[in-house]
């Protein structure tokens, strides 16, 4: 009798919001997972502890700026699969810190490739492109021929990242792909984030314990997504037997107005305690983004059929199930 060997994956960003429903989602299917985190203490695994897997994979601290230590990390797991996760992840922060987000989100990609150039170039590689890599966009939705123009240290940092893997795979004939994915949210996501940002004000303002939200420009529009449902594309696009690079979105697009207006309403808060405040616009911004989710539905079994406005009603149910605000 044969036994199926288990496969093993290196998670990258395994603290943030995609590597913990990733690792729930690998460790669902029988993987062997290797997390990667920040070398040193004072690592938050909150989220792999809210689902449940923080014991049921291996995680280890990995300088992965370190050509050297990349090489080390497959030579001694020896995985079947990489997904890069791990990224300087915020829009308005790459504003801020150019130089860290260009440096970490580009020079993460380059060693982990050349260390699969080295070690093994069987290993398949996932890459997690975005969205904002498009910046200035001439017509919707976004397709093959959309040309990349980032207007942010962000998008640039993506964009990068994105030549290089299709450069790793065009010359070195690696399995190393792209999912381009647009903004996807969760309970897990960091507070700072929109969606989440608006949440938890509205239900702090509901119960008194915050008088308003400040804004920044709430009439740009975004495709939204849930996590969740995100990471099964990712899976499943590396299981296919050609590197394919994907968009993974909902297809739709809508404002961070109707979002806001739309949870404040769902917690009974009125419109007027969202107070829009100048000093939060970014530099540049993209006014309106959405993508076209029919290659990767045709070409995988991935089905997304969710509004965002079920997702808000999930994010909404279960921030109040986990609530922790004092009344
Ligand atoms: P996230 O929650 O912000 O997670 C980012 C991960 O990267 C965390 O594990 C974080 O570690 C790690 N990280 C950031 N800066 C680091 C540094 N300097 N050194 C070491 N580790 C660092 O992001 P996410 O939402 O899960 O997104 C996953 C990936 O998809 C990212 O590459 C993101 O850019 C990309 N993406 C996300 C979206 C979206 O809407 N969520 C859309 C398109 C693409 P700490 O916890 O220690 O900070």
């Amino acid at each position: 009798m044969s036994t199926q060997r288990l496969k093993t994956a290196i998670i990258t960003g395994i603290t943030g919001q995609d590597g913990a429903y990733l690792a729930q989602l690998l460790v669902e299917k029988n993987y062997c997972v290797i997390g990667i985190h920040r070398e040193g203490d004072g690592n938050d695994f909150y989220r792999l502890e809210y689902l449940g897997v923080r014991d049921k994979i291996e995680l280890l601290g990995c300088n992965l700026l370190d050509p050297k230590a990349c090489t080390e990390l497959l030579r001694s797991f020896a995985p079947d699969e990489i997904y890069n996760l791990v990224a300087q992840s915020s829009v308005s922060y790459s504003f801020s810190k150019p130089h860290e987000t260009i440096e970490f989100n580009i020079m993460t990609v380059l060693n982990l490739l050349e260390a699969i150039r080295s070690v093994d170039t069987n290993i398949k590689y996932y890459q997690a492109s975005s969205s904002e890599m498009f910046g200035k966009i001439e017509s919707l939705p976004i397709s093959t021929h959309t040309q990349l123009h980032p207007i942010s240290p962000y998008g640039i940092s993506k964009a990068a990242g994105h030549w290089m893997v299709s450069q790793y795979r065009e010359a070195y004939g690696l399995f190393a792909i792209s999912g381009i994915l647009f903004n996807h949210e969760s309970y897990l996501r960091t507070d700072s984030f929109f969606v989440k940002k608006v949440i938890k004000a509205a239900i702090r303002i509901s119960r008194g314990l915050q008088t308003t939200l400040a804004l920044g420009n709430i009439d740009i529009k975004r495709d939204f997504g849930h996590a969740k449902e995100y990471v099964k594309a990712i899976w499943m696009m590396m299981q296919l037997d050609q590197p394919t690079d994907f968009q993974v979105c909902s297809g739709t697009s809508v404002s961070l107005r109707q979002i806001a207006f739309y949870v404040f309403d769902q917690l009974n808060v009125d419109h007027e305690r969202i107070v829009i405040d100048p000093a939060l616009f970014r530099p540049a911004e993209i006014k309106d983004i959405y993508g076209d989710k029919s290659e990767v539905e045709k070409q995988t079994e991935w089905k997304y059929t969710l509004t965002f406005f079920e997702v808000l009603d999930m994010l909404i149910k279960e921030e109040l199930a986990n609530d922790p605000y004092e009344a």
